[in-house]
């Protein structure tokens, strides 16, 4: 049960504190027990990715690259391992931990494709003016526990890639599959380049005090990210903060029902609706609202609700039990105010945190469940009359992380979407991330950006070198 360490220096060593519980969400039961690290491990850990940082840090682009790659090809031959180690200790069904580890894969290649070049600013015969990027030192990733292997490949690889050593520090409910995340990409970087450390509470904040630490990359809820943002103050840490959001989607009037309905289902349940980007607020034309509403409250009850690992499951249990706690909260509260459930709607009589796919309807804004990021398996359907007034409820929000316009004209539709407060706005599509297009959040959802050039840079610190030419060459 107990086979997983921290990593610091290139070795693996035990937490000196005591180790905790890791709990499979299917059955409410331990599995494994993770190491707890204290400060002063912390502090090695620090003090290991400093050292390392002053040969990994100059060494060449292409040696990065060259070893990204090799840490790709081992993840993608541990996947089935990897997949199922997601499932124990996040939940979800096995076929969707598999496409989280090979999209990490995707996303590691993706970082070791990247080029930094230099920018020449400007070439006279008196001067010559050019732009370098250059590594911050240490780099700290801090991980939420929804999608905790993806999230922790879209922080460390890139950070490797510019030429940063990293430490990890996973969520606590999902700190295993990042272990041996770390344990793969340790095989192929030199000692120091690559630690993770482990524990329950106050383990965050110590990092994002510590002055040895030159930026941090955190993902996670929208108050920790500002709890971060004011410990990192002391030595003005870089921060890149992906946080909560709350994204509205609207439905145009006339577009057809059938046509949208499964990926409307899949943007707002999509890793039982816990995913930063998922739809979570679905604004229906009311012409329409109620032919949406039994749609998708058919295709959430043809849903196989299980244990992530049995066979046929597509319906995975909610990751902790705060979590399905909020989410029952919500809906009680809605249904209080006179939502109406058309489907789920309360807990499953069964070990594990399980709550099925629920719709509700009769809901507006107002109401906690529309206001509020449910971050689980519930989406609230609400009826509006006039295009301007949904974006104008869209847009009432402090997050502002994705949100979408769906319709049978594009171009209307991209109109609309080109209107609302948010990182990113999707056009008859919601929650599509790829490795090469910046993803990030406006409003109390974060700044900074991941994936694409823009987030490569966000691990670079600029150096203008400005030469003035001799004499004699001008
Ligand atoms: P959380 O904020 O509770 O925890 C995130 C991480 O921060 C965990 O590793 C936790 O241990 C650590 N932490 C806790 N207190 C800390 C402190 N004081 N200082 C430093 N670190 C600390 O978030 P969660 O519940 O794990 O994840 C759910 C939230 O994450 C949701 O709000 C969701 O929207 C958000 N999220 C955002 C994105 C995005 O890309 N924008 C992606 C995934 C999840």
């Amino acid at each position: 049960m107990n086979d997983y360490q921290m990593l610091i220096d290139g070795a693996r060593v035990a937490g000196e504190g005591d180790p905790f519980e890791v709990i499979n969400p299917a059955t409410g039961q331990a599995f494994a027990l993770c190491p707890a690290g204290t400060v002063a491990q912390l502090e090695q850990a620090v003090a290991a990715a400093q050292r390392a940082f002053t040969s990994w840090g100059r060494s060449s682009c292409a040696e990065r690259c060259e070893r990204l790659q090799l840490i790709a090809a081992d993840i993608e031959r541990e996947a089935d391992e990897l997949a199922r180690l997601i499932v124990l200790e996040q939940g979800k069904p096995l076929a969707l931990a598999f496409s989280e580890v090979m999209g990490g894969v995707a996303w590691t290649r993706y970082a070791a494709s990247q080029e930094l070049p230099v920018e020449l600013v400007e070439e006279t015969p008196t001067q010559r003016v050019e732009l370098h990027r250059k590594p911050l030192g240490v780099v700290a990733s801090i991980t939420p526990w929804n999608w905790p292997f993806m999230i922790a490949i879209w922080h460390i690889m890139p950070a490797l890639r510019a030429g940063n050593c990293v430490i990890s520090k996973p969520s606590s409910l999902t700190p295993l599959s990042t272990i041996r995340l770390v344990e793969i990409i340790a095989r192929h970087v030199p000692a120091g380049v690559i630690n993770i450390v482990t524990g329950e509470r106050g383990f965050g904040s110590a990092i994002a005090s510590h002055p040895g630490i030159h930026k941090i990359v955190f993902t996670g809820s929208t108050e920790t990210g500002q709890r971060v943002m004011q410990a990192a103050a002391g030595n003005l840490k870089r921060l890149t903060l992906e946080l909560g959001g709350n994204d509205a989607a609207i439905v145009l009037p006339g577009t057809p029902v059938e046509a949208v309905v499964e990926d409307i289902f899949q943007a707002a349940f999509l890793n039982m609706g816990q995913t930063c980007a998922a739809l979570k607020r679905l604004y229906v034309h009311e012409s329409q609202y109620q032919a949406f509403a039994e749609a998708l409250a058919v295709i959430a009850q043809r849903q196989v609700v299980g244990d992530g690992l049995e066979e046929g499951v597509t319906f995975g249990p909610v990751q902790n039990p705060e979590q399905l706690e909020l989410v029952a909260e919500l809906v009680d509260d809605a249904c209080a105010k006179g939502g109406q459930v058309l489907c789920g709607g309360a807990p499953l009589p069964r070990t594990g945190f399980f709550y099925p796919p629920t719709i509700v309807t009769g809901v507006s804004d107002g109401h906690r469940l529309v206001d509020e990021e449910q971050f689980g398996p519930v989406l609230p359907l609400i009826a509006y009359r006039d295009v301007e007034d949904a974006l104008r409820r869209a847009n009432a929000s402090t997050m502002g992380l994705g949100g979408s316009v769906w319709g049978p004209d594009a171009a209307a539709a991209q109109a609309v979407a080109a209107r609302l407060e948010s990182g990113v706005a999707w056009v008859n599509c919601h929650a599509q991330i790829q490795p090469n297009t910046p993803f990030g959040g406006c409003k109390m959802s974060g700044f900074g950006v991941e994936f694409g050039q823009e987030g490569l840079l966000e691990f670079t610190t600029q150096q203008l070198l400005f030469v003035r030419k001799p004499a004699a060459q001008q």
